[in-house]
């Protein structure tokens, strides 16, 4: 069957997409459904009940037994709870498939068990899950059978979001209302809606499953926490972009199948920097069903790779030593007929808006640099920010050498008049070069880098959620939006007052902007100069949720209430604390029960070849083995007295107040200790017989899939 996939008709195949409700759907109900979807208007609840049964009797064909309510509580992975559609039996011992209008809307799973920072007590556990019918339904099909997944957000009873959609549809609305009124400025009166469009490119590693499965710490924590490098890293760049293996082309083959039939436009894929590390791209989306998309992506890699024998990694550094895995988070922002306001655009006119929206982002982004951060924090991503692989934890913005030489220029004089890169255009006053999509050079050190129409959040880790950078993009950017239509709604000089504001906002935040290489040390010191943050690790970027100008503005726009972006900080924080926790646990494992037994059968192998040499009574030289079972012994001192260190600062932790306190410990303290214990294992791997040591090496891991 694989071999006759006929991507045009599979494609959505198992999508309850706009195609099958115009088909199933009376023209009525249809229409009112596509008017709450276009519109965000009320859902009235006899439609729910037609769409309801439409949906269900597609499914059933489908082969669909169950439905459930896709949600994203913030654990960070997708939950679901399946309900059959059966009825109970009737006198005849029959039972029926059903479906109501009530069930689509609201489910109610038992939220008790969620994190919810304190929102909502134990006792109170009821929560409720609604549809968002802006998202479509689909069927998965699994070793479950199939089950229509209805893409829902989650919320407490009081009405408080204990999801990552819930404040990412508030924030779509937000930037909504406030891009129309620049956009009405500028004299738009057609386009009626405005949301932003998203793109993530996914990167992941692939590793044999059986090997995965010799390996504890994969298996718990979903990173390597021993391992010596092997005799060949990235060093050679032969892996970017090079040919794909057969093993994982058949996987990919599959992937892009499976996505596909759910809808989701899987369109590039190719190897990465490290071995064993791909990416796969989809084609851009609507934001809030891109990141339901990359959820589904995350889910597909995971369960087709099983399936091939491969296991796949979605950690942000699996392996140290070579490069660790992101999302890049492209955005930019549409209307619904199809104005990108990130276009440069070709006339003067078009340039104006264009300019006004690029100073309100880089004052958005120089404004709340410190949420930007925040909203990629996760404790893997940890090991990849600031390390020389991924962007540094500084925010800044590339726009690259000639939007840089235009804004220069209106800084200075209030004036773009001339292009660097002469010869396209003269222009006068209010406009701009023709701006070249690929002309710009690129820049992968900048964490927040304009290409041609869209900006590309590079810092976002690859096992999170994107929901949460794209949440803070929005609102930052409604919030910079809402400033400027407040002061131009009232000029009388409209075009003067533009260009006021465009110099001024240039003026005021260009501290952000940075073309230079953001590995290097100059620029931590610089960045440090112009008063930008750098806040190193989870721990430190997390306080920036509940700063004042936070809570003002995301109270401002509706997106998060005070309470509830207390609730998350303590979510971050505990999140945080659990996942070094588990780490140090498992390495206290790995290193009790597997590596110093192994350890100590090689010495006492070392120990018996001494003896028997000795016991020939031929004056043999064994000083090479004594001197590497003096060697080996030490290590093993030294790893057994960091074990014991370990085991006591962790006892330590919970003697720590629950939230900052305890995370902090994690990281100021245990973490440390965590690294102590590496060093001498990773040396050891170095000496002891590799047909002893409990666990594929990174070699097994990285070179042989
Ligand atoms: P790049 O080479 O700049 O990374 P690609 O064309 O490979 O660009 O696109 C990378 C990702 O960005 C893809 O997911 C793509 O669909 C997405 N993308 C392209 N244009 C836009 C846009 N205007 N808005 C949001 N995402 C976009
Ligand atoms: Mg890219």
């Amino acid at each position: 069957m694989s071999e006759m996939f006929n991507v045009a008709e599979e494609f959505g195949s198992n999508v309850f997409n706009d195609a099958v409700m115009k088909e199933r759907l009376p023209k009525q109900i249809y229409k009112e459904l596509k008017k709450t979807i276009e519109e965000g208007t009320e859902l009235n609840p006899e439609i729910a009940n037609v769409v309801a049964n439409a949906m269900k009797n597609w499914a059933i064909e489908k082969g669909a037994t169950h439905y459930t309510h896709w949600f994203q509580p913030l654990t960070g992975v997708t939950a679901e709870k399946h309900d059959s559609f059966i009825t109970s039996p009737d006198e005849q011992g029959k039972v029926l498939m059903e479906f109501s209008g009530k069930e689509l809307i609201k489910g109610e799973p038992d939220a008790s068990s969620f994190p919810s920072g304190g929102l909502r007590a134990t006792f109170e556990a009821r929560g409720y899950t609604a549809w968002d019918c802006t998202s479509p339904a689909f069927v998965r099909k699994d070793a479950a059978g199939a089950t229509l997944c209805i893409p829902t957000a989650f919320c407490s009873y009081t009405g408080e979001a204990l999801d990552k959609k819930t404040p990412l549809l508030r924030s779509m609305e937000a930037i909504n209302t406030q891009a129309l009124r620049i956009l009405r400025l500028f004299g738009n009166t057609t386009s009626k809606r405005v949301r932003p469009s998203v793109g993530p490119e996914q990167e992941y590693f692939i590793v044999d499953r059986d090997k995965y499965l010799k390996r504890k710490d994969l298996i718990f924590t979903g990173r390597t926490l021993f391992g010596a490098m092997p005799p060949k890293g990235q060093e050679l760049e032969d892996h970017y972009f090079g040919a794909i293996r057969e093993r994982i082309a058949a996987f990919m083959k599959d992937v892009n199948q499976e996505l596909w039939r759910l809808g989701v436009c899987a369109k590039t894929q190719h190897n990465e920097v490290a071995p064993a590390q791909h990416e796969l791209a989809p084609i851009y989306a609507e934001c809030n069903i891109a990141v339901d998309h990359n959820q589904l992506t995350m889910e597909v890699l995971k369960k087709v790779a099983g399936r091939h024998g491969l296991t796949c990694l979605l950690h942000e550094k699996p392996f140290a030593g070579v490069n660790g895995s992101g999302k890049h988070n492209n955005w930019s922002i549409v209307t619904d007929d199809g104005i990108n306001l990130l276009d440069p655009g070709k006339t003067p006119h078009e340039n104006v808006q264009f300019l006004v929206v690029l100073a309100a982002i880089i004052s958005a982004v120089d404004k709340h640099a410190d949420l930007l951060r925040e909203s990629a924090a996760d404790p893997g991503n940890d090991h990849r920010l600031g390390a020389n692989e991924a962007p540094p934890a500084i925010i800044s913005i590339f726009l690259g050498d000639q939007l840089d030489d235009v804004i220069a220029q209106l800084i200075s004089t209030g004036e773009a008049t001339s292009s660097k890169k002469a010869g396209k255009l003269n222009i006068g006053v209010n406009s701009l070069p023709v701006l070249a999509k690929d002309a710009t050079d690129r820049n992968r050190t900048s964490p927040f880098a304009f290409t041609g129409n869209k900006f590309e959040f590079r810092m976002v880790g690859s096992s999170d959620s994107v929901a949460s950078p794209n949440i803070v993009l929005n609102t930052i950017v409604a919030e910079a939006f809402c400033d400027i239509a407040d002061e131009l709604e009232q000029a009388d000089d409209f075009a003067m007052a533009t260009h006021d504001v465009i110099k001024r906002l240039l003026t005021d935040h260009q501290r952000i902007i940075f073309n230079g290489n953001g590995y290097s040390d100059a620029w931590v010191e610089e960045a440090e100069r112009r008063g930008l943050p750098n806040l190193k690790s989870m721990v430190d970027a997390i306080p920036s949720l509940t700063t004042d100008k936070a809570v003002a503005m995301f109270e401002k726009f509706g997106v998060f209430t005070r309470a509830e972006l207390e609730s998350r900080t303590e979510i971050q924080y505990e999140a945080y604390a659990k996942a070094i926790n588990i780490e140090a646990k498992a390495m206290y494992d790995i290193a009790s029960k597997q590596i110093i037994p192994a350890v100590m059968k090689y010495t006492t192998q070392l120990a018996k070849s001494i003896n028997a040499v000795k016991a020939t009574g031929v004056a043999a030289d064994t000083s090479t083995q004594e001197g590497l079972l003096v060697q080996t012994s030490a290590l093993l001192a030294e790893t057994k007295n960091a074990l014991m260190a370990l085991h006591e600062i962790t006892a330590k932790a919970a003697e720590c107040a629950e939230g900052e306190a305890m995370a902090r410990f994690f990281h100021d303290q245990v973490i440390p200790s965590m690294a102590a214990l590496r060093k001498p294992v990773d040396e050891l791997e170095m000496i002891v017989d590799k047909d002893l040591w409990p666990m594929p090496s990174y070699g097994d891991l990285i070179f042989e899939v």
